[in-house]
């Protein structure tokens, strides 16, 4: 059975067919460009396989993710040139009959990394998944469902307490300043020190910083909703500074709730190459198909 993926990303969009056993048989990458021109790629690419059964596709956002809303599957504020108020789901309901899914980037590599733990036999229920790249976000899944209901967490956004070495650095976020995303998103590096992330070693002081603010995003997910794991993916993560991560938890957690080893509860991701959201969408795909 041919399912198809929509990884639709603000630098790039991901399309891929694969089978309900989440294996990928084709994939095909580009740049995101205007609304027009992108979606009508993305569209074309699926016509190529008219024995397609059910699309899933995970956008950046924010998006309108309640059903009886006018604007459902739409992309709705996004600072993003161009793309403000786009019918995203509308196009494609008007090219494809068939059943498709809509939810935000983060949801479908949450839902990934919960159906490849539940695959690898984690007996887990819930899942906090949060990527760190060119921006901050997270999904959260509780039972199976992603929390969220009149709209998706934005939980890249929440405020901090700074790191006493960082004071002066006002952040980046063009709404908040210093939320989580302004504080450690990747191009926060260039802002912080002039050089790229990947460009900073990991000695340097600017990752014990991060790790400051990335341990605090994982103590909130822990107190707030108490879930099995949480997966941090996105560019800016690597297990060297997950491992600084764990240790900043450890010091804010001081053993209040007992959350398991932390190499098991605080780690990245199952599936390689930021493949999540593919594996999260063939799985939603297939999910709204049975509906
Ligand atoms: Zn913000």
């Amino acid at each position: 059975m041919l399912l198809g993926s929509i990884e639709a990303g603000g630098t790039k969009f991901v399309c891929a067919v694969g089978n309900d056993d989440y294996r990928i048989l084709d994939r095909y990458v580009f740049p995101t460009t205007t609304p027009k021109e992108t979606l009508q790629k993305a569209i074309d690419y699926f016509k190529k396989y008219p024995e397609l059964k059910a699309l899933s596709i995970a956008s950046f956002g924010p998006i309108e993710i309640r059903r009886y809303h006018k604007k459902y599957g739409f992309i709705t504020n996004t600072p993003k040139e161009g793309w403000k108020d786009t019918d995203f789901l509308g196009w494609f309901k008007e090219n494809f009959n068939i059943p498709i899914y809509w939810t935000t980037d983060v949801n479908g590599s949450a839902y990934g990394e919960y159906v490849m733990a539940t695959l690898f036999n984690q007996k887990i229920n819930s899942l906090a998944y949060y990527t760190i790249g060119t921006g901050v976000g997270a999904g959260f899944i509780s039972n199976g469902h992603f929390l969220g209901e009149l709209g998706h967490p934005e939980a890249g956004h929440v405020r901090l307490k700074r790191h006493p070495d960082d004071l002066d650095f006002p952040g980046i976020c063009p709404f908040h300043g210093d939320c989580l995303e302004g504080l450690v998103a990747g191009p926060t590096f260039e802002a912080r020190t002039g050089k790229k992330g990947k460009d900073v070693p990991l000695t340097d002081h600017v990752w014990d910083i991060m790790a400051f603010y990335v341990a605090q995003a994982a103590i909130q997910a822990t107190l707030m909703f108490r879930p099995a794991k949480i997966v941090f993916g996105g560019g800016v993560v690597s297990e060297p500074f997950l491992v600084k991560v764990r240790a900043e938890f450890a010091k804010l957690l001081n053993d209040y709730v007992e959350v398991g080893n932390l190499n098991d509860y605080i780690v990245m991701p199952m599936v390689k190459e930021n493949g999540s959201a593919t594996v999260g969408n063939f799985a939603l795909a297939l999910k709204e198909l049975n509906k």
